[in-house]
């Protein structure tokens, strides 16, 4: 059976790793000169920036993206962060327990109780589950600045929203409960891709940079690249997007009623702020949830664990913060802004490396969470990647749990109990 990947980013990489560990013979096609995608290290001026992420996953040693490395033998190490988490509001940074106190007892006997509720399943379905997860969240627990800003920094750290369904935020809340907080990856993103591109290869893979496809023929079951070559396909795995992917087949090949819902489907969008600070880590293994900020969501320090993602005597940390408006001089403005309260003594004590806006053709996710298309509709033809995260999944833990249902789809194994 052949296998075509196209595109080598996170998604596309353990697609191919899977396949070519069942015996597919997998040929991935990549554009770019390099693998990883928005998943891979970024080196500038000594500093191991990233293409997209943050050199974090969301949930993990124990989320759904580091069992699939571990399925796959993969040599990379996850540090869970420690605390998993820490909060800026009211002029100070602490413990995200601590945030307790910010809830009058009644708010907190709710919290408590929705909490448990969600731990059991109980989530929110039909209209409920479709209206905004902030205003839910007040009719819950109650109308409290604290919870509010948390939620909506958390969504905008996480999933770079404002807000997402009510559905879709339950299932987050639900896999954070039961997979934990985030951690690094040490070494960064590429740590993670450069091994799946290894895996594919060593099994036999071939992974070809530098060849773009420009159309697919789904009834022929062919591939065409830039260039002129063709590579024939029983499987095709495309991680270049839904509608990258309706426009390689072609959209006449389409019913109305699925094009209209593709069309429909919002990316999400935000600016990250890479700073370098002189001197020791600052925060080291965690995400600082910041509430009192205009723009900025929250921030890390990769190089905490991984000293070799800055020069020596530095430290690297990452801010973010989702798009509110599509002036993005006047939305860099306000998160420098923020920066600078973060870290009043910028300007003696270090500086920002590169500030990398995410939107258009180079959106945070190209399917904002809580969106579904369903299953492509094209036979043999599957989207892995940020196109394709089922509900609760954020960023790559989504899409590990997209790779897991596809790889479900197509025989090779199960993983009923992942999704959350
Ligand atoms: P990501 O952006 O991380 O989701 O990864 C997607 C990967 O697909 C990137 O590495 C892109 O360079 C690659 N890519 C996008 N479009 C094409 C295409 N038409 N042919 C081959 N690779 C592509």
């Amino acid at each position: 059976m052949r296998a075509v990947v196209i595109g080598a980013g996170i998604g596309g990489l353990l697609a191919s790793s899977f396949l070519v560990k069942s015996g597919y013979k997998v040929t991935v096609l990549e554009k770019a000169p390099y693998t990883g995608g928005r998943f891979t290290n970024l080196n500038y001026k000594g500093f191991g920036l990233s293409t997209g992420a943050f050199h974090m996953l969301p949930h993990g040693e124990d989320g759904p993206l580091a069992y699939l490395l571990k399925l796959l033998g993969a040599n990379v190490t996850i540090v869970n962060s420690n605390p998993k988490g820490m909060i800026f509001y009211e002029g100070k940074t602490f413990h995200y327990r601590e945030g307790w106190k910010y809830l009058g007892w009644r708010e907190r006997v709710r919290a408590v109780k929705l909490l448990a509720d969600i731990k059991r399943n109980k989530l929110p379905t039909g209209e409920e589950a479709e209206t905004s997860g902030r205003k839910w969240i007040r009719e819950k627990i109650g109308d409290n600045e604290f919870v509010d800003l948390f939620i909506k920094s958390f969504l905008g750290w996480a999933d770079s929203v404002l807000d997402v369904p009510a559905g879709e935020l339950a299932r987050e809340i639900k896999a954070a409960l039961k997979w934990g907080g985030p951690g690094l990856v040490k070494g960064g993103c590429k740590a993670i891709t450069g091994e799946l591109a290894r895996i594919t290869d060593e099994k036999g893979g071939r992974v070809l940079r530098r060849k773009r496809v420009v159309e697919v023929d789904a009834d022929a079951k062919k591939v065409i690249t830039a260039d002129g070559d063709e590579f024939a396909y029983d499987v095709l795995v495309s991680n270049v997007g839904i509608t990258e992917t309706v426009e390689l087949i072609g959209r006449d090949s389409f019913d109305h009623e699925y094009l209209k819902r593709v069309d429909s489907l919002k990316p999400s969008e935000g600016i990250k702020y890479n700073v370098a600070l002189k001197g020791e880590p600052r925060i080291g293994n965690t995400v600082v949830f910041t509430l009192d900020t205009e723009r900025i969501n929250g921030y890390n320090e990769p190089s905490s664990i991984s000293p070799e993602l800055a020069p020596e005597g530095y430290t690297l940390m990452m801010f973010h913060h989702a798009l509110h408006s599509e002036n993005v001089k006047a939305e860099q403005r306000k998160g420098i802004e923020d920066i600078y309260k973060l870290l009043p003594n910028l300007d003696e004590e270090g500086k920002i490396l590169l500030i990398q806006t995410y939107l258009d053709g180079n959106p945070v996710n190209r399917v904002a969470s809580g969106q579904t298309v369903g299953d492509f509709p094209i036979q043999d033809v599957y989207v892995v990647g940020d196109a394709y995260k089922p509900p609760g999944g954020v960023e790559v833990e989504g899409v590990a749990l997209g790779v897991m249902k596809t790889l479900e789809r197509l025989g090779i194994s199960r993983f009923g109990e992942w999704y959350p």
